[in-house]
């Protein structure tokens, strides 16, 4: 009565293609076609590698592979996010803790989505699946966007604070490309600041890039919180960073996100670098 609606053929076409990749979905979590990988979350200096990042992937019946971009969104708004990431992090927590008794001093940050942040049972869901798999509070860190974050900023920092007092750590992923108030930022109780991969891309070169990195980083020093920077790809960017006083990293010039297996080779390796290293002292 107030207004018009217009309709395009096209908009049937893509309500049918997301209903279907919905269902798709929920088959698959039943089939368990998703896997995590796990990219290395590198020391700078050293090279070690402090962590691993949980990364989700699909690869459906007919070998079609799937990325994130395409079927978080779609996850997030169906709700089947919450089986899928819970599913995740119990994945990711209890190889973190194979890999701890094998002797690997690791940890893993596993991403969680808004929804899964809105969720009134999220505290008790982390309790009992870092109770479950025996894993220290501390091996684990959770990683939410700035947008998530301040969605709903006074909210974020109460349960921001319920899950810091289990002694899981907090980190503010993809810094710098939501709206952040820092006045709240000063009150999350984040241990870590992910700095997007949209700001290294630039950083080697003397860039407006540059620029917003190094003041992000003064800001996450002054706020004493560590740094991890996204997406490295380059020896230049690697060093750019290290100069401004970026303590890790994490990007393809390392490794891109690997199997478990794969993932446990490159930890075995460096083992045996630092190994190396150690006996020629
Ligand atoms: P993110 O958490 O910021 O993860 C980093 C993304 O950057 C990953 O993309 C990773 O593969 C990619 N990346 C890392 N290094 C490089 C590099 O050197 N070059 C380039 N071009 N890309 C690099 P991916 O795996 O496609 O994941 C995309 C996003 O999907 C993630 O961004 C995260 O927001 C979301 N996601 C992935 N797994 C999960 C999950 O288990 N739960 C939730 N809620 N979200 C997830
Ligand atoms: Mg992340
Ligand atoms: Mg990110």
């Amino acid at each position: 009565r107030s207004g018009y609606s217009c309709y395009e053929s096209g908009l049937g076409e893509r309500l049918h293609q997301r209903l279907a990749l919905e269902s798709h979905m929920r088959d698959a979590l039943v089939l368990q076609q998703f896997a995590l990988h796990y990219q290395p979350i590198v020391d700078l200096k050293s090279g070690r590698i402090i962590a691993a990042e949980a990364l989700l992937r699909w690869e459906d019946a007919d070998g079609v592979r799937h990325g994130p971009a395409e079927f978080i969104p779609i996850a997030e708004e169906s709700g089947l996010i919450l089986p899928l990431g819970e599913w995740a992090l119990k994945t990711a927590c209890m190889q973190t803790r194979q890999w701890l008794d094998q002797g690997f001093q690791i940890g893993v940050a596993v991403n969680l989505s808004t929804r899964q942040f809105q969720d009134p049972d999220l505290l008790e869901k982390v309790a009992f699946v870092i109770a479950d798999c025996g894993l220290p509070p501390s091996r684990l860190e959770l990683e939410i966007t700035e947008g998530a974050a301040m969605l709903d900023p006074e909210s974020s920092v109460k349960v921001l604070g319920t899950l810091k007092n289990i002694g899981v750590r907090i980190a503010i992923d993809d810094f710098g490309t939501g709206y952040s108030s820092l006045s709240y930022l000063k009150r999350i109780p984040a241990d870590t600041i992910k700095i997007d991969k949209s700001f290294v891309d630039g950083v080697s070169e003397e860039s407006e890039d540059r620029a917003i990195v190094r003041a992000i980083l003064a800001l996450a020093h002054a706020l004493d919180k560590h740094t991890v920077a996204e997406g490295i790809e380059t020896t230049e960017q690697k060093l750019a960073l290290e100069t401004a006083g970026c303590a890790w990293g994490q990007g393809h010039l390392f490794s891109p996100p690997l199997p478990a297996e794969q993932f446990q080779m490159l930890l075995a390796g460096g083992r045996e670098i630092t190994r190396a290293i150690e006996r020629q002292r």
